[in-house]
């Protein structure tokens, strides 16, 4: 019997791409192409065996899809994350939501199928440069002392971001003063809520504050 696989991917041509890679191995069924975490949402009840997943998607980061899967459906369907990002912080972020493999764009994707069927035979497949992240991630996990909850996974720029959302600063404000995009600053936002373990502000100046991760 085929596996369904799932293509949610924003990126027509890689969408195509992809979708051929996956129609040519034997053993894989391609069931739908979507291009928004909604319309991947609305399959969840259907029958799918593997998700290969966008990160940035037009209604959010394919991380929410991630967690959201392995808070509700457990270690099915199998993800395996497909972005253009590459940082450490994303990359762990999608790894500690539950996916179960991540390729890099910057790859020539050719043997996606290969790739995907690896995943369903309970394999890890990662990109070289996203196993040296883990690995890197790792070795300082293993050199650093015991930080507080919280603490030891925001970024310098997170928590730099932070205190200014302490001081009542706007997302908009924010941008103004770090010089960055209003959607860069959206991006960090999330991640910052994800680390902390809340879903707003108010919970994040909580749990910040109980932290001690607030300069008075
Ligand atoms: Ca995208």
């Amino acid at each position: 019997m085929n596996a369904n696989v799932v293509i949610v991917e924003d990126d027509p041509r890689i969408a195509a791409h992809v979708g051929q890679g996956v129609a040519a191995h034997a053993g894989l069924s391609l069931l739908a192409t979507v291009g928004t975490l909604a319309e991947a949402r609305a399959l969840l009840d259907h029958a799918v065996d593997l998700f290969i997943l966008d990160l940035g998607l037009p209604d959010g980061s394919g991380i929410d899809l991630i967690a959201q899967i392995r808070a509700h459906h457990g270690a099915m369907p199998k993800i395996l994350v497909l972005s253009v990002l590459g940082d450490q912080e994303t990359v762990l972020a999608a790894v500690l939501a539950g996916a179960d493999g991540y390729l890099h764009k910057a790859l020539n994707n050719a043997n996606i199928g290969e790739q995907v069927a690896d995943a369903l035979a309970g394999g890890a497949p990662l990109s070289p440069s996203i196993a040296a992240c883990v690995l890197r991630y790792l070795r300082e996990q293993n050199s650093q002392p015991e930080k507080e909850d919280g603490e030891a996974s925001l970024s310098p720029r997170e928590y730099e971001l932070l205190q200014l959302l302490a001081r009542g600063y706007r997302n908009k404000q924010v941008a103004d003063a770090l010089s960055l995009s209003p959607h860069t600053v959206a991006e960090y936002v999330q991640s910052i809520y994800r680390k902390l373990g809340v879903s707003n502000r108010g919970e994040a100046m909580v749990r910040a504050f109980r932290n001690g991760l607030l300069r008075r």
